[in-house]
């Protein structure tokens, strides 16, 4: 007994680590004698875990742990090859944890490459961080091909294993010795009225704080971002910064872009598509503080960096910086955390912020610069609404689309069609019977997809959200009949018909479909740029970015998609894409038009549209909001559960719901403050509403259904769901569930 106190008091003589498993926050671990002196936060270790072994960060050292001695486990190893995470990237991840009650190392160690989170083998004395080391020190020292070529330096096939660690530090060491030779000579531009001003107001940025930029597309926002992160990276020669970017289709122009401005700046490009060992290195350059300059999407955010100095969010709004499958995040949320843990600013830049942060930038807590106007002097696009109740369509065009379409090809210049649906035809459907191909295992359509462009062609269906595949049937499954037919419209049938319409035009596609094909996307933008293309017909992809000179004209097929929608911030979307679709016009042609084909011309969105009012549009939607007690003057958590049978997922939220209750109940017995003196949240104000099927319920074969709960009070929420959660976690559940914080779609 006196043996295990002992043990267990010694100062520092547990650690504290963060592994990627649920459960715990965090895990503890006794500390070997031979390591004490070097067991810190922020070292990389190996520790037991069931029969295996894991790798983890440590957290902190404690004196006592809450583990009985006998199953207090000792750490196996410290990982020396590893760099040491900084201090601000372990609060980061403390905060996320607390913010979406999860485990430190749950969240914080999914950006870890796999590579890094693989133990290495007991004989092996090489780590993969080892690795990652002198792959990067190789790469560093390699002449990289000029970046207008090959847009990220590919070094995957330099990776050399044959370095040690200790060759790997000393290249590591000498971080200025990169010999990247660019084709490219940068330049810099002059910068604008506008532009300087932002730049200014930014350079005075001390310490943490949050700026928004808001500016409509082409105003030069990428031009401010990348003069502000020059600054700071010239002011202090360790410094690092971060941008992030939503989409991994706009990342290599973006690379491209940096290359060419940053010639003698090491930078990292991050994001999940690119292959594990390339990840894993950029991950080291990153976290080694040799990358000054780490470009990325969502996932980077959580990319420790010793010298973080500032931070750039592109397109704040964006959809795709949230996570929602497993662990749910906000990377823009987390990128504001980040700034503040590491006690640096954080620039939020959009054409259409999200409403959160328009209204924090109205009331102050953050700053607001503008960019009102483009840089080329050309005005903003035209914006015609065509009302399509009146007229007959052809290849869902109407004809004035058409004519426009005809006229722009014959003056040489360029257009896009947007249809937000990728495909042949959403559906494929029966002309005697009411046989529609349906997904077996998903409440939604099989998607009818060309498979060749060749004649005869051929065709298939898939199910967008689970992905299964089945063959075209000859004949209806339910009547018999041979009269089957694609219904509606997507972008392979768009680009089908517009070749019958406008004979000669030459017509390209940019979906994910294309995209899938390795370089086949960037061949589309290139043969665009080059201008091979007359008219580029895609989804959202093609809205974002792209900077065409010569597109004039922009239709979007259908304009009002999501204006009916059960989700509240479908309308906040439809505004955002279709203010991205106008700006892809005109950027250099004086005379530019924006056409969409509405059935529902008199919706108040389409006039701020008219008026590019993004302000007005905002302000209207926030007062709707407010009078509805939505976010955000209210905040949500959602938990979603999913069964076999969906009368199973409905019955564990009811007793989800149930258990809710009593925690508000019992939560009015208590004293008014906690044993630290701080004021417990009032939970008064929250509200548990009932479960329902969710909107496309079937999922892959699982029924799901969801539960929202609502408080006026962040404080008072999250109060509520850590109390929630501790019960629903105590009991095996029959069913598979996850609660999300800041759902994005309800
Ligand atoms: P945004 O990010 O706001 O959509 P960009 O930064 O892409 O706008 O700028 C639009 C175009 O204008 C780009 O081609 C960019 O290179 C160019 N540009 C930006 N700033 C300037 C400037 N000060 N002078 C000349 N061209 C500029
Ligand atoms: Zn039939
Ligand atoms: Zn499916």
């Amino acid at each position: 007994m006196s043996a295990n106190l002992k043990v267990n008091s010694r100062f520092g003589a547990i650690a504290r680590v963060a592994l990627d498993v649920p459960i715990a926050p965090w895990f503890d671990y006794r500390i070997p004698a031979e390591l004490d002196e070097r067991i810190q936060p922020g070292v990389w270790v190996v520790v037991p875990w069931g029969r295996g072994r894991r790798v983890g960060v440590v957290l902190s050292r404690a004196e006592s742990t809450q583990v009985p001695e006998a199953k207090l486990r000792t750490l196996d190893a410290l990982l020396e090859d590893a760099p040491i995470a900084p201090a601000p990237w372990l609060s980061l991840l403390e905060f996320a944890a607390t913010y979406y009650h999860r485990g430190v190392g749950e969240l914080g160690l999914l950006a870890v490459p796999k590579a890094l989170r693989t133990p290495p083998s007991a004989r092996s004395r090489k780590t993969a961080f080892a690795r990652a080391a002198g792959a990067h020190a190789a790469a560093r020292v390699q002449p990289a091909v000029p970046p207008a070529t090959s847009e990220i330096p590919d070094a995957s096939g330099l990776a050399t294993e044959g370095l040690t660690a200790g060759q790997s530090k000393t290249a590591a060491a000498h971080g200025t010795a990169l010999a990247y030779t660019l084709g490219v000579v940068p330049f810099k531009r002059e910068l604008n009225a506008d532009q300087q001003q932002a730049l200014e107001t930014l350079r005075g940025s001390r310490g943490f704080s949050v700026t928004l930029l808001h500016g409509v597309t082409g105003s030069g926002k990428t031009e401010v971002y990348l003069s502000w992160l020059e600054a700071v990276l010239q002011a202090d020669p360790s410094a690092q910064a971060l941008m992030l970017v939503p989409e991994i289709a706009l990342t290599p122009q973006l690379a491209r872009q940096v290359a060419e401005r940053f010639p003698e700046i090491e930078t990292a490009i991050l994001h999940s598509d690119i292959p594990d060992a390339q990840r894993a290195r950029a991950w080291f350059a990153a976290a080694s503080g040799c990358a000054r300059l780490v470009v990325g999407t969502r996932l980077a955010v959580l990319t420790p960096m010793p010298r973080l100095a500032a931070i750039v969010v592109d397109e704040e709004h964006d959809g795709s910086y949230r996570q929602q499958d497993g662990v749910s995040y906000s990377a823009r949320d987390l990128a504001i955390a980040a700034a503040r843990a590491a006690h640096a600013p954080v620039l939020l830049g959009s054409a259409t912020p999200s409403l959160e942060t328009w209204r924090s930038a109205r009331h102050g807590r953050y700053r607001l610069l503008k960019l009102p106007a483009r840089i080329s002097g050309a005005s903003v696009p035209r914006l015609e609404l065509i009302d399509t109740r009146s007229t007959r369509l052809r290849a869902g065009l109407a004809p004035a689309a058409l004519g426009a379409l005809e006229q722009t090809v014959a003056r040489g210049e360029q257009a896009l069609i947007f249809i937000n649906r990728r495909g042949y035809a959403p559906v494929l459907g029966c002309d005697a019977c009411a046989w529609v191909s349906g997904c077996e295992h998903c409440s939604a359509w099989r998607v009818l997809h060309r498979q060749t462009q060749q004649i005869p062609r051929r065709y298939q269906l898939i199910c967008h959200h689970c992905g299964s595949q089945t063959e075209v049937p000859r004949a209806c499954p339910q009547c018999g009949s041979i009269g089957l037919s694609g219904l509606g419209r997507g972008t392979q049938r768009l680009e089908e018909e517009l070749l019958e319409c406008l004979p000669g035009a030459r017509i390209a596609r940019l979906d994910r479909d294309v995209a899938r094909r390795r370089g086949a996307a960037q061949a589309v933008i290139t043969a665009v740029h080059e201008g091979d293309v007359d008219l580029l017909v895609g989804t959202q992809m093609l809205a974002k970015g792209h900077d065409f000179r010569r597109l004039s004209l922009a239709v979007v097929a259908d304009g009002d998609a999501g204006l009916f929608s059960a989700d509240y911030r479908a309308t906040e979307r439809l505004f955002a894409t279709l203010m991205q679709v106008s700006g892809r016009a005109g950027r250099d042609i004086a005379q530019s038009q924006v056409l969409v084909q509405t059935r529902h011309p008199e919706h108040s969105l389409f006039a701020y549209l008219q008026a590019h009012d993004f302000e007005g549009f905002a302000d209207a939607l926030l007062a709707e909001r407010l009078d509805a007690g939505m976010p955000p003057f209210s905040h949500h958590a959602l938990l979603r559960a999913d069964a076999e049978q969906l009368k199973d997922a409905l019955h564990w939220l009811d007793q989800a719901k149930a258990q809710g209750e009593q925690c508000l109940r019992s939560s009015g017995s208590e004293p008014g403050e906690s044993a630290e003196n701080t004021p417990i949240p009032d939970l008064a104000n929250v509200r548990i509403f009932d479960p329902v099927p969710m909107p496309m319920a079937r999922l892959m074969g699982r029924e799901r259904a969801q539960l929202l709960v609502e408080s006026s009070q962040r404080a008072s929420l999250h109060a509520f769901v850590q109390r929630w959660l501790e019960h629903l976690r105590a009991v095996r559940a029959p069913v598979r569930w996850h609660l999300e914080i800041d759902p994005g779609e309800i």
